[in-house]
């Protein structure tokens, strides 16, 4: 439009400029001619005004000589100036003495006008001159011009002869006349032989040029600089004219313009429009319009914009609709319309009233756009704002959102309201060992199954990961909740069967009350959830109420969470590998250590591992701290090794450690930074995890074995696999457990357990590890047993790693163990 409009505008001034400079070029012209003919006619004027001014001049000196002539001349007393003329000697009567003495001579006309013109020249400022072709005095000889004048005189050919030309360098207007023979003149002239009428010479006038030619240039001058008024006056009209004319075709152009977008706006806009009159019956309807509805024009001209109706709006909207036109003259909004075909779209519609120059409603127009789609996807985003993808549970969104609306209900018509958190217990688990698709699975089967158990308008919501809660309305007894908490435990039970494999899952539940435990919904969620840590500790598979003193424990937690994530990221140097010496039964000699974690925390001190790698495996931290504690092993290790200690390390490794993938490549990094020597060092992996490993977790035990670690499965027997199972994995060391171990020496039937484990193990040419020896009896017993290795108190505690050096020595010395009598 603009572009267009641009153009347009440059085509306007192109054409504007061209005709203007056309009459610019005829004004110029007009204005040129006129000066030219002015200065001319002044031209014609001045010579007129001279010619006038020679004739008058012409005619007094003629009057003077035919005064003279007609009274036979004049006497005058001849003086030196005007002697007798010798010219007129002829005549008798030429000199004259008057009786009293006086002397006179005869002047003659020519003589006369000579003498006044010698002596009065500049007075008279004309030059006046008698010639002729035959002459008394050779001074009136006719100079070529003249006598060239004079003998077309006598030719009869002209009676004046006029003429502007230059005398010594100036110009004068010269004029002469023929000069006939008159009886008057034969006295003087008679002798000269001419008959009276014929032409005996002429008598000529110049007249100065110069103060006419002057006057001329000025009148000439004022004429010039008028019309150079008048010429720029005029340039001054078309310039005007010129731009008004611009502007005015461009105005035009542009709106011929807007008109002309208008009617494409309409003929090809993506919106549907109508235009109707005022009595709201269509007059015309875009292409647009028609796709949209599958109307045709026939169909829609003459009618009224109501064969849209859906009948999905009251008539209270259209009332609204209407009311909304005629106060403000226009109305937008959501309207649902139906099309021919009677399927039903969701518009944008907007009403405009068109009104006169006197304010009266002329027609309406309706803009009307399809937005079924976004109105869907608007419904799809709100979906998934705010339902659960996985579940299609409500969200933690749309959680918090019912809980707190339920909150203010209660709180208006004072009732109670409970609120259930559930966590899966070892659902980690079961999503590491059968992987997430099963995972995902197993969350959608709790989901369905829990639904039953709940009352309609119960909240049910997924919260994120296994987290699931309960927003009870309502509540008049403790005894609802526990109700449904009893059902969901029941209901989880039943095993849950994947691709053939069965599996258990069971919850721990958490139950808050409003308005006992916290008038907030993130208080109320909050302290279920510290129940729910409650009921977690106390076993899982249960519920637990809320208490306060739980708040504790809880932010025992919390402060011990936060440790742990500044201590991984930010000071590893907070773990500590402490040592526990292996000790064999054969040679006498301690073989390795196993290294031990032990968290010093800034502020509460030493914490052992039982209290923070449980939490550490919820973080996911614990692989970071494995292998920090595997690096200080093997560091520690090569500096005893390197002092001649043919000792070896065996490092804890959680289940969880092996989820990722890098977890051989990092390990076997560590081997070659710390310059270890792989066969020295073994990994010790506890029962409960091997029980569940997966393909990819055999894979990684395959990568140890390859790069030459030794593997132990620690806490023996707790697990309740077979050792035939474990052999199908690459396992050196079985440790058997010290819940074991502890009653050995008293108790026939551990007795008899731990020496058919050391039995099998030895079987399959697995050595075996027995764990928590405190006394010598025990030693004793697996001495008999033939048990290959022992660690315990016995030997020694975990030591700091400073203190294996100064034990081993003092250690080594000694000799003096009580069991060796
Ligand atoms: P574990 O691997 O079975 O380690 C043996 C535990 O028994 C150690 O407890 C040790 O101090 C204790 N113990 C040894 N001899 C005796 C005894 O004669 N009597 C008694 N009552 N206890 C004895 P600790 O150090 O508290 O470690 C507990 C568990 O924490 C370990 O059991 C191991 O499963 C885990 N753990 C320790 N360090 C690490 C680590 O770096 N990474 C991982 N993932 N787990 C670790
Ligand atoms: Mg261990
Ligand atoms: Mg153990």
């Amino acid at each position: 439009m603009h572009e267009a409009i641009a153009a347009r505008r440059q085509e306007i001034g192109r054409l504007v400029m061209r005709v203007g400079l056309a009459l610019v070029a005829v004004w110029t012209v007009i204005v040129g001619v006129s000066l030219a003919w002015n200065i001319h006619r002044q031209r014609d004027l001045t010579f007129e005004l001279v010619l006038n001014t020679a004739r008058a001049s012409f005619n007094k000196d003629l009057a003077y000589r035919l005064w003279a002539s007609s009274h036979g001349g004049v006497y005058v007393e001849p003086t030196e100036k005007t002697p007798p003329s010798p010219w007129m000697a002829h005549l008798p009567d030429r000199d004259l003495t008057t009786t009293d003495g006086r002397k006179l001579t005869l002047m003659n006309p020519a003589y006369m006008v000579r003498e006044m013109m010698q002596d009065f020249g500049t007075l008279y400022g004309i030059k006046g001159r008698i010639v002729g072709i035959v002459y008394l005095n050779p001074n009136n000889k006719a100079d070529p011009w003249e006598e060239a004048a004079i003998k077309r005189f006598s030719a009869m050919a002209v009676d004046e002869v006029q003429e502007e030309s230059t005398i010594d360098g100036l110009s004068y207007l010269r004029l002469i006349r023929p000069m006939f023979m008159e009886q008057s003149c034969q006295k003087c002239h008679g002798h000269l032989g001419f008959a009276n009428g014929e032409v005996r010479g002429a008598v000529g006038v110049s007249v100065p040029m110069a103060p006419y030619r002057e006057a001329e240039t000025r009148a000439v001058g004022a004429m010039v600089l008028s019309h150079g008024v008048f010429w720029l006056l005029g340039l001054g009209v078309i310039g005007g004219l010129g731009r008004r004319t611009s502007t005015r075709l461009i105005e035009k152009a542009m709106a011929e313009e807007e008109t002309r977008l208008a009617a494409s706006v309409f003929a090809n806009g993506l919106e549907g429009t109508i235009i109707t009159n005022a009595d709201g019956v269509i007059l015309r309807a875009n292409p647009a319009f028609f796709r949209l509805t599958g109307f045709t024009s026939e169909e829609v001209i003459g009618r009224r914009p109501s064969i849209l109706r859906s009948h999905h709006h009251d008539d209270d909207f259209y009332r609204h609709l209407w009311h909304g036109i005629k106060e403000d003259g226009y109305w937008q909004g959501e309207i649902t319309n139906r099309r021919k075909d009677g399927s039903v779209f969701v518009a944008w519609e907007n009403i405009v009233a068109v009104r006169d120059g006197q304010g009266k409603i002329r027609y309406y127009i309706a803009s009307i756009s399809d937005i079924t789609e976004k109105v869907q996807a608007q419904e799809s985003i709100r979906r998934l704002a705010h339902y659960d993808l996985l579940t299609e549970l409500p969200n933690r969104a749309l959680f918090f959102d019912r809980l707190t609306h339920a909150l203010s209900h209660a709180a208006r018509s004072q009732k109670q309201i409970a609120l259930l958190f559930l966590d899966l217990d070892g659902f980690k688990k079961v999503n590491d060992a059968l992987g997430h698709r099963i995972g995902d699975e197993l969350l959608q089967e709790v989901a369905r199954r829990l639904r039953p158990c709940l009352r309609l308008d119960d909240t049910f919501a997924r919260l994120g990961g296994d987290e699931f809660t309960v927003v009870l309305e309502s509540v008049t007894e403790r005894q609802d909740p526990i109700l449904i908490a009893e059902r969901i435990l029941q209901a989880l039970t039943q095993p849950f069967k994947f691709s053939g494999r069965e599996t258990f899952i069971s919850a721990s539940i958490g139950i808050s009350f409003y308005p006992e435990d916290g008038d907030s919904a993130e208080e109320l969620l909050q302290h279920a959830d510290t129940a729910m840590y409650q009921a977690k500790a106390q076993g899982k598979n249960c519920f637990r109420f809320y208490a306060a003193e739980m708040t504790r424990t809880e932010r025992k937690r919390m402060e011990l969470e936060h440790g742990l994530r500044v201590a991984v990221d930010q000071d590893p140097d907070q773990f500590q590998a402490w040592y526990q010496p292996i000790f064999c039964l054969k040679s006498r000699q301690v073989i390795a250590f196993e290294a031990l974690v032990r968290w010093l925390h800034p502020t509460l001190g030493l914490i052992s591992p039982a209290d923070f790698i449980p939490l550490a495996e919820d973080m996911r931290l614990i692989d970071r701290i494995d292998l920090h504690v595997l690096r200080l092993a093997c560091q520690n290790s090569r500096t005893w090794q390197k002092l001649g200690y043919d000792i070896g390390v065996t490092v804890n490794l959680s289940g969880v450690d092996l989820q990722s993938r890098k977890l051989a490549f990092e390990v076997a990094g560590i081997l070659q930074e710390t310059d270890a020597i792989p066969g020295k060092v073994t990994l010790e992996l506890t029962e409960g995890f091997v029980l569940d490993l997966g393909p990819e977790q055999r894979r990684i035990l395959d990568d140890f074995k390859s790069i030459g670690l030794k593997l132990a499965i620690d806490d023996f027997g707790t697990g309740y696999s077979s050792l035939r199972y474990l052999k199908q994995l690459p396992v050196n060391t079985v440790k058997i457990d010290r819940s074991f171990v502890r009653d050995i020496a008293c108790d026939n039937r551990d007795k008899l357990l731990v020496s058919s484990i050391i039995g099998l193990a030895h079987s399959l040419n697995l050595s075996v590890v027995a764990e928590g020896i405190e006394t010598v009896d025990q030693l004793d017993t697996l001495a008999s047993q033939d048990c290959d290795h022992i660690q315990g108190y016995l030997i020694s505690k975990p030591l700091p790693a400073d203190r294996v050096l100064p034990w081993l020595a003092a250690y080594r010395t000694e000799e003096a163990i009580t069991w060796h009598k």
